[in-house]
């Protein structure tokens, strides 16, 4: 059972593109395991903080431009990290996105630093 977004989660995606705010509400919806929403846009500074502790490789992040998302799996209240259910997660948002027809890229997609919690729009429709 899932959805709808905390109050918490709501002010999260504060700086966000609408296109993927939309995306995240229709995924929420969808999803057959809720999550909430740990980050959206993202100041330089915590980007660069970010880096310097090893957590991301580029200054050049999408969450600087609110194009980006990282969510945490919740399995009855509690935020969980186990990795089937991002790909749980990823299967609601990239239904939620064709239907949209907001093209996104997962993280967890990516063939270097997979990143599970990670959502962004696509650079080629969004840039
Ligand atoms: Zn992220």
């Amino acid at each position: 059972m899932s959805g709808p977004l905390s109050v918490r989660s709501r002010a999260r995606l504060k700086g966000v593109h609408p296109a993927l705010v939309a995306v995240v509400e229709a995924a929420v919806a969808r999803s057959p395991v809720d999550f909430m929403i740990t980050e959206g846009l993202r100041s330089p500074e915590r980007q660069a903080a970010l880096v310097q502790a090893g957590a991301s490789r580029t200054l050049r992040s999408r969450h600087l431009s609110g194009h980006a998302v990282d969510v945490a799996a919740l399995v009855d209240g509690q935020v969980r990290w186990d990795w089937p259910l991002y790909g749980r997660i990823a299967s609601a948002f990239k239904a939620a996105a064709v239907e949209l027809k907001t093209p996104i890229v997962w993280g967890g997609d990516w063939k270097s630093l997979r990143d599970g919690p990670h959502f962004e729009l696509d650079r080629r429709s969004f840039p």
